[in-house]
């Protein structure tokens, strides 16, 4: 089944409406006051709080998405989005940019605008810790006293599987970045990949809940195609600590086999034992690989200025938000909320994701700042679509959603369809990743 322009924007969560609710709440001078006699080294340059201050950390696609929505819900709440980045990059789609198919600008987008149009504060500073008992947030830049505080600060990189010793972590982080985290990890990945001369190039899937699990896949078949339009004598080497293809089965292994047979050699069930940098050598259990170039993707966890705060649970080593799953508040705290791909539910670690599941954030703080009816759970969304290559362009899809079982407190898949049929469907599949994006970019950036 292909899916339509109309049903992939559907799908994505972008016409939920945003029906602005009437608020009534009143600037807190009272806690306002309170944080501005406390010891702080120095305040933020802010002007004062002009409704209930709703501090963001992180402007990723859940805290863009959070501050838009709060401003929309709650027309009162004075929002002020704390980014580290002085600009917004896509990391989805960044596959394609890799690969030369798509330009840079597509993937940038501008933090002012996002505050202009949205009637919030972009701040440019890194959040560095917590003051709980006075709700202040100390950044680089100066305190800011709160009244709600959103932690979406997305994720860091675990190492400690590989290796205990910092120098080799960093010639990894250095030499072989992973690229899922946006910025020069990327530049320096598509430098590898546009330069590259043939031979090996290595890729790694972590196991665990990562970040976009397809995007391991897709960046292998469309490095193998890049290669193979250039006619490299070039191997893709795909590295999965998983026992298979973790999502989208069907179309990535058909891709594999039908359209990259000779280019990409896929090992599942596969840890690695050891690294050598310099002989450029990578040991499994089971062999051992030669590489020219590579990009080692390691497990994931939330981004360390949860645990920093001290609200980051330790469960299956991924230091995520500790939090109710339902409200997504921190334990015993109730203004202070943990978003995005640092919650500890086993959702997709998606943009989309973030961003439905952001709209909903916003409508939860929206409803204690306006005082309303409390509101009932809903289900973050996952449409995903994936390029399994480029020359012509083929794409396939998933879209999924969630279930709470309230019985063991866990979540679940509650429906899911998928478009992996990259021959019959995948050109109208891959006419939808742009428009995917362009609907989301309008979400978070837009009016
Ligand atoms: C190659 C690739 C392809 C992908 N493809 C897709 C796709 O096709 N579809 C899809 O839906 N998703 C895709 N994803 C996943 C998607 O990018 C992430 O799931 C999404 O970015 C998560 O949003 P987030 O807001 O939680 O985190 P992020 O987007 O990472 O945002 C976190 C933000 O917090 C900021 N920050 C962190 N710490 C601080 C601090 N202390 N102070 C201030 N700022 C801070 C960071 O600078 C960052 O801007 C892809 C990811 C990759 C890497």
């Amino acid at each position: 089944m292909a899916i339509s322009r109309r049903k992939a924007l559907q799908f994505s969560g972008v016409f939920v409406a945003s029906t602005a609710i009437n608020a009534s709440t009143k600037i807190d001078d009272i806690k306002t006051s309170k944080a501005s006699k406390t010891k702080t080294e120095y305040k933020a340059p802010l002007p004062p709080a002009k409704g209930p201050r709703v501090v963001i950390v992180g402007g990723g696609w859940s805290g863009l998405s959070i501050a838009k929505y709060t401003k929309i819900f709650a027309p009162n709440a004075d929002v002020v989005l704390v980014e580290q980045r002085h600009e917004f990059v896509s990391c989805p789609l960044s596959n394609l940019w890799l690969v030369d198919k798509i330009k840079l600008e597509f993937l940038t987008h501008d933090y002012l605008q996002a505050a202009r149009e949205n009637n919030y504060t972009y701040f440019h500073a890194t959040a560095t810790d917590l003051d709980r008992e006075n709700r202040i947030l100390k950044t680089s830049n100066g305190d800011i006293s709160f009244d709600y505080l959103i932690f979406a600060p997305g994720i860091d990189y675990d190492y400690s599987r590989w290796t205990s010793d910092i120098a080799f972590e960093t010639r990894l982080r250095q030499e072989y970045p992973a690229g899922f985290i946006p910025g020069s990890e990327h530049i320096t990945l598509r430098n590898k990949v546009l330069n590259f001369k043939g031979g090996n190039f290595i890729l790694t899937v972590p196991s665990g809940n990562y970040r976009c699990l397809p995007a391991p896949y897709e960046r292998a078949c469309v490095i193998a195609d890049y290669f193979k339009q250039k006619k490299l004598k070039a191997k893709v080497i795909l590295l999965d600590e998983n026992n298979t293809i973790t999502i989208k089965k069907k179309g990535f292994q058909s891709a594999f086999d039908e359209l990259y047979a000779d280019y990409i050699e896929y090992h599942p069930n596969t840890t690695i034992k050891n690294i050598d940098l310099d002989n450029k050598i990578v040991e499994t259990e089971f062999d051992e690989i030669s590489f020219e170039e590579a990009a080692f993707y390691p497990h994931v966890r939330g981004a360390k200025i949860l645990e920093r705060v001290g609200i980051a649970k330790d469960a299956k080593n991924m230091l995520e938000g500790d939090i109710n799953t339902l409200t997504y508040e921190v334990k015993g705290e109730k203004n202070i909320y943990v978003t995005g791909d640092s919650r500890p539910m086993g959702f997709s670690k998606s943009g989309n994701t973030s961003n439905s599941e952001g709209h909903h954030v916003a409508r939860l703080i929206a409803q204690k700042i306006n005082k309303d009816k409390k509101i009932i759970w809903e289900p973050p969304t996952t449409t995903c679509f994936s390029a399994v290559s480029i020359a012509p362009e083929r794409a396939i899809y998933i879209y999924t959603q969630y279930a709470y079982n309230k019985t063991d407190e866990t979540f679940d898949f509650a429906s899911t369809s998928s478009s992996e049929n990259w021959l019959k469907d995948g050109a109208v599949n891959a006419s939808s990743i742009y428009d995917w994006a362009t609907a989301l970019y309008a979400d978070m950036f837009g009016k």
